[in-house]
């Protein structure tokens, strides 16, 4: 279901908190910070970047915080996790607008780029229905080397 392209922070915070609420938790003060970091960061970021961003903001917040917040922030489609096969996955803060993404990741400095992608979700689905199944889930990642990484390191001949 597309959310509103329009959807605010005030919105994001109030969706958050009552997520929180239904798993019978609270909103406390660390778990805030931990949500306001994610909303001031841009791009993708590790749980790390996510660390030094929430004690910025709050400093009791701790890596345990952070790793405790994190399924919260996922399950509440508040940030969204970027598995590119690395030892340390990226997130992303949703903009508030639900399309198919998929991902370019240069292979040499890990630069990811997100690019909206709707035709694959509607492929999958084809796709799937053509053998009787239903689609869960599904995800695009094309492997590159990015325009500086080529003028860097010249392909081998
Ligand atoms: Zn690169």
């Amino acid at each position: 279901m597309p959310k509103p392209a329009t959807q605010d922070s005030n919105e994001q915070s109030s969706a958050f908190r009552s997520f929180i609420a239904e798993k019978g938790l609270r909103a406390t003060r660390q778990r805030m910070a931990v949500f306001e970091a994610a909303q001031g960061l841009t791009g993708h970021y590790t749980a790390e970047d996510l660390l030094k961003k929430a004690k910025g903001l709050d400093r009791t917040v701790s890596r345990a915080t952070i790793y405790r917040a994190l399924p919260l922030l996922k399950g509440s489609g508040i940030i969204r996790e970027v598995d590119v096969g690395r030892d340390h996955k990226y997130y992303l803060t949703e903009s508030g607008i639900a399309t198919f993404r998929a991902q370019l990741i240069c292979e040499s400095c890990e630069e990811i780029i997100e690019v909206d992608a709707p035709f694959m979700e509607w492929y999958g689905k084809a796709v799937a229905a053509k053998h009787g199944m239903r689609p869960i889930s599904q995800k695009l990642q094309v492997t590159a080397i990015c325009e500086r990484c080529q003028k860097r390191k010249p392909l081998r001949p």
